[in-house]
């Protein structure tokens, strides 16, 4: 197998990804890559801004990449506040990354989001295919991103892969400005034992995943036999569908004395009122047999385990 490329490598996802990666095919087989010039303690690192498409071209004609995890983009908050920013870099470093990988035949994983869905979406049971029409513009990216994954694979044969990823909840980098992160949030307060002020309300239904079980599934898809896979645009993945207070319940049992109280930020509020509360994975578990581990209590109790042990 060819060495891998991943972008966007010291995000909250590509911190849990190199580790796993490295420890699966080999760490001289996995070249980490981010904006920062900054590289993590072990393994192969190269500074890439996913914007510049000869900067692409050199690394991956470097290490002869094979296979490519482009995790870079701007998350849905920062992206409504910057939203020219979040185009150029959440649609066109992906065309890059695409225009790369059938330039030198390598295989493609993308991110796509719950937030390629919109209002007029069914919010319930959210169907693999179904009404898209999302109202901000890192949905709008993220809902074009999977249509030009559909025509690089339909049209010029690159072998593109994705997920429609829920809010991830990890113990390890913070979250990178997502409408989810409060979950993250409320586990590092409870935790050290502060009050947490969420911001959105306490009724919010979203789906959730545990990073253990988003990094498995994004491994698995990327290994899977390619003959079942009917979607080349993104498939539906979940783990859980929760709202923050009945995450709060679920963490009194590990701190009963643990205050949330709602500020909601009218901008996170809206993205979230705009997204499914639930999504149909079916289409997952038929064609790679997707089959997430963690539960809330399950979650819950490993959050509280690997976040204690931190601050120990
Ligand atoms: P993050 O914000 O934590 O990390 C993104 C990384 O991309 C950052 O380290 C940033 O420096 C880098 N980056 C930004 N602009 C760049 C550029 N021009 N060139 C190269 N790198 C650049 O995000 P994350 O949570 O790790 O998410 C990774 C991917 O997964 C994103 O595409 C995101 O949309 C998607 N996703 C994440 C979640 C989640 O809950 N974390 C949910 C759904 C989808």
């Amino acid at each position: 197998m060819r060495p891998i490329l991943v972008t966007g490598a010291l995000g909250q996802i590509g911190a849990e990804l190199v580790p796993a990666l490295q420890e699966r095919y080999g760490v001289e087989r996995v070249v980490a890559s981010d904006l920062r010039p900054c590289a993590p303690a072990i393994g192969l690192y190269e500074r890439l801004d996913c914007t510049e498409p000869q900067m692409i071209a050199d690394v991956i004609r470097r290490y002869d990449i094979g296979r490519v995890y482009h995790l870079a983009a701007l998350l849905s908050a920062v992206a409504e506040a910057r939203p020219q920013d979040a185009w150029n870099v959440n649609m066109g470093g992906l065309r890059n990354l695409l225009e790369a990988a059938r330039r030198f035949g390598c295989q493609l994983f993308f991110p796509s989001s719950i937030a390629a869905f919109g209002p007029s979406t069914p919010r319930r049971r959210t169907p693999q295919v179904t009404i898209q029409r999302p109202i901000t513009i890192y949905g709008v990216s993220k809902l074009a991103g999977e249509l030009l994954c559909d025509y690089y694979f339909n049209r010029f044969g690159v072998d593109v892969r994705g997920l429609r990823l829920p809010g991830l909840v990890s113990a390890g980098a913070a979250p990178g400005g997502g409408t989810t992160d409060y979950a993250v949030e409320m586990f590092h307060a409870a935790v050290r034992g502060e009050r947490y002020a969420c911001f959105l309300s306490a009724n919010t239904r979203l789906d959730m995943m545990y990073m253990p079980d988003a990094i498995s599934a994004i491994i698995e898809l990327m290994e899977a036999d390619a003959a079942p896979l009917r979607y080349r645009n993104a498939y539906n993945v979940t783990a859980m569908s929760i709202t923050p207070v009945e995450l709060v319940v679920e963490i009194r049992k590990h701190a009963p004395q643990f205050v949330v109280d709602f500020r909601v930020d009218p901008l996170r509020q809206s993205i979230a009122d705009s997204w499914p509360q639930s999504l149909d994975a079916n289409a997952a578990r038929e064609d790679w047999r997707f089959a997430p581990s963690f539960d809330l209590a399950a979650m819950t109790a490993d959050m509280f385990a690997r976040l204690s042990a931190k601050i120990a």
